[in-house]
Order: structure tokens, then C-alpha cells, then sequence
């Protein structure tokens, strides 16, 4: 039996990323967003992992099943990490414009832009868990079902 605790958990063996597949149509295709790679489920001992050692088991993963597989390529790799840095950084950002919010904020609080058209016209849907939050910077490489907000003028959720 293929590993039954993350169904939905893929990763990449060139570059390392993890993705998270909820649609059927997403996985039909399994490519990495990253590198354009075949995406491949977790293996089974990732099933001893509970969801508070994600980042460790996407460790072991990488170590593992990753840098040892014919396809691992480090150039995409590099790049992959710097892309998932970028990202935290844009979540960072966020948090912080958030928080900024909620005191009197100061003046020009950064707002949530939307990534396809850019406005700043957006408003936000609902808000995560500090848990979901944690669990997300583990593994940025975005889910469908993980939207936050909405934008007025394109009307895109991201
Ligand atoms: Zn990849
Ligand atoms: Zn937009």
C-alpha cells in the first residue's frame, strides 16, 4: 500500500519542492511548479511523521530521496530555495501589514496586492490559524484550498 498519512503531498525529485495536490486535476498533472518536474507522492515512512515534524520530514526527504534520485539537479534546487525565501519574505511582509492593522497603524501600512493584476483593491477572505500559518511557511509550494484573499478588481482569490 502507497503511504496513506499525506495522499495529497507530492515532491519534486530535481529540485526538492513539496506540493500539496487537492484537485483531481492537479493530480492528473504533477508537475512542479518550480522546475517543470515530475512530481512523485510521499514514500511510505513519511508516514511516521506527524504534522508538527513536516519541516523534518521535508528534511529527511530532501536528504533522502532527493539529493541520492538520478534526477536531483542543484541548480534548481538553489533556485527553488531562493524562490521559497522570496515567498516567506512576502509572507513576513503580510503578517506585519496585518498586525500593523490591528494597532493604529502607521502611516502607509502595506496592503495585500493582488499577484495577477496587482491592485491593491483586495480584501480578505478569512484569516489562518497561527498553526495553519506555521505549516504553511514549511511548505510554501501553495495549495488551491489555502486562499486568503480576494481582489475587487480582477476578482481573483489567491
Ligand atoms: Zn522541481
Ligand atoms: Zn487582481
Amino acid at each position: 500500500m502507497s503511504s496513506s498519512k499525506w495522499p495529497n503531498d507530492y515532491y519534486c525529485k530535481k529540485c526538492g519542492s513539496h506540493s500539496l495536490l487537492i484537485m483531481k486535476k492537479d493530480k492528473d498533472k504533477k508537475v512542479c511548479k518550480y522546475c517543470g518536474a515530475e512530481l512523485f507522492p510521499f514514500p511510505e515512512e513519511c508516514d511516521k511523521y506527524t504534522p508538527d515534524k513536516f519541516n523534518e520530514m521535508l528534511e529527511y526527504l530532501r536528504e533522502k530521496h532527493v539529493k541520492t534520485s538520478p534526477e536531483f539537479d542543484p541548480r534548481s534546487f538553489k533556485y527553488r530555495e531562493e524562490r521559497e525565501a522570496k515567498n516567506r519574505a512576502w509572507w513576513a511582509a503580510r503578517e506585519a501589514a496585518e498586525a500593523a492593522g490591528k494597532t493604529t497603524s502607521p502611516s502607509g501600512s502595506p496592503k495585500v496586492e493582488c499577484p495577477y493584476c496587482h491592485s491593491t483593491n483586495t480584501k480578505k477572505i478569512s484569516t489562518l490559524s497561527k498553526a495553519a500559518h506555521t505549516y504553511m511557511f514549511g511548505i510554501f509550494s501553495m495549495s488551491r484550498n489555502s486562499k486568503n484573499f480576494h481582489c475587487n478588481k480582477c476578482g481573483a482569490d489567491f
